[in-house]
């Protein structure tokens, strides 16, 4: 990387939303400056949080193309973490232009984008991943219907056949959710648990960390058990499926011998795949079935939402480490290793 944050103090920066919070915390914990980028409507949030050395004013996000906040950014030795919100609100071409350091691998992001891109590695690395159906009028089963992008699915609905499939679909685009049927995705449904693994890959030492697993709390899918069958009937639900926070979860302990060696798997494909391969934070997104066998139906190329809940470490951090160690920390740390080997290039692109 240019060689300004190889010699001042480095500063950790990010985009107002997501996991913000804990990234910059982790940074602050750290020993390094944090700066956060933010919407105006989001000022008087990020404002009560002592750990925030400054904040940069933007009306939209994508100003962090802009030649003014990039300077900005480079006087203060910053790195960039993404997460969530940078994917959803700006597209792959857009992300590689930055010109801000970004931690970890912004190649790769692409992959997370793109559905085609998406299967393709997830296959590599010898996932068992959902049947997609090509048509409607190839469903044969129940089935998941998706929209494109980080969508937090928001959108998704269930469908068992063509007429299913067309009912959901003519409801989304009155709701001017998609503009036709080509914006969706279907996927067969897995049942069982939904299950996030949030793992770390340091480059520097070649090692991969498990670091906190969650699960999603989705409205309205996670409510509708609360609503006895016989007035679901009557009200004909329809679940959604949009993220409203995330709850802690452990692993029988004979499973986690598996969940490495997914993760390895995961890693050792995108070094075929996309160079310099998955460095950093990512989550492997999947369903358990009755038989304990793992489907994967996405990957998360960067720090997830569900690791704010280990703000003060997880389980699984704490048996890797003798301190609180989320992933935001987990971040810095590799940062501020690097930065002491003579080595920043090898953690950001
Ligand atoms: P996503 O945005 O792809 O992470 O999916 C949002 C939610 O949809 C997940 O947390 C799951 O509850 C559900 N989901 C997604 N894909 C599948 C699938 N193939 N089978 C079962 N549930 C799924």
């Amino acid at each position: 990387m240019a060689g300004t944050a190889a010699r001042g103090k480095v500063t950790i920066a990010t985009l107002g939303s997501h996991c913000a919070l804990q990234v910059l915390k982790g940074a602050r914990d750290e020993g390094l400056g944090t700066v956060l980028v933010s919407e105006k409507k989001r000022l008087d949030l990020y404002q009560r949080f002592s750990f925030i050395d400054e904040i940069i004013e933007v009306n939209a996000f994508s100003e962090i193309l802009d030649d003014s906040i990039a300077t900005k950014l480079r006087k203060k030795n910053a790195i960039l973490i993404p997460h969530g919100t940078l994917i959803s609100q700006m597209s792959s071409d857009e992300i590689e232009k930055i010109k801000t350091p970004i931690f970890g691998n912004k190649w790769i992001l692409r992959w997370e984008a793109n559905r085609e891109m998406k299967e393709k590695l997830l296959r590599e690395a010898g996932l068992r991943t959902p049947r997609s159906v090509r048509s409607k009028n190839e469903i044969n089963g129940l089935c998941i219907v998706k929209l494109h992008g980080a969508a937090g699915g928001r959108g998704y609905y269930l469908a068992w056949n063509r007429e299913s499939f067309e009912e959901g679909a003519q409801r989304l685009v009155e709701q001017k959710t998609i503009q036709g049927e080509n914006d969706l995705y279907i996927q067969e449904f897995i049942r069982g648990v939904p299950v996030y693994l949030q793992y770390f890959y340091s480059p520097l030492s070649k090692h991969l960390e498990l670091l906190g697993i969650d699960r999603r709390y989705e409205s309205d899918i996670d409510g509708l058990g609360r609503i006895p069958a016989k007035q679901q009937l009557g009200a004909g639900a329809e679940p959604s499926y949009n993220v409203i926070g995330n709850l802690p979860l452990v692993l029988r302990e004979s499973l986690l011998d598996e969940v490495y060696k997914m993760g390895e798997g995961f890693v050792k494909a995108s070094e075929r795949l996309v160079a310099p391969g998955m460095t950093g934070p990512f989550c492997l997104e999947g369903v358990y079935d009755s038989e304990g066998r793992f489907t994967t139906f996405e990957f998360s190329a960067r720090i997830v939402a569900g690791t704010n809940l280990y703000v003060d470490g997880s389980p699984y951090s704490d048996l890797l480490y003798d301190e609180p160690m989320s992933m935001g920390r987990r971040i810095a740390r590799e940062i501020k290793i690097a930065k002491k080997k003579g080595k920043l290039g090898a953690v950001v692109t």
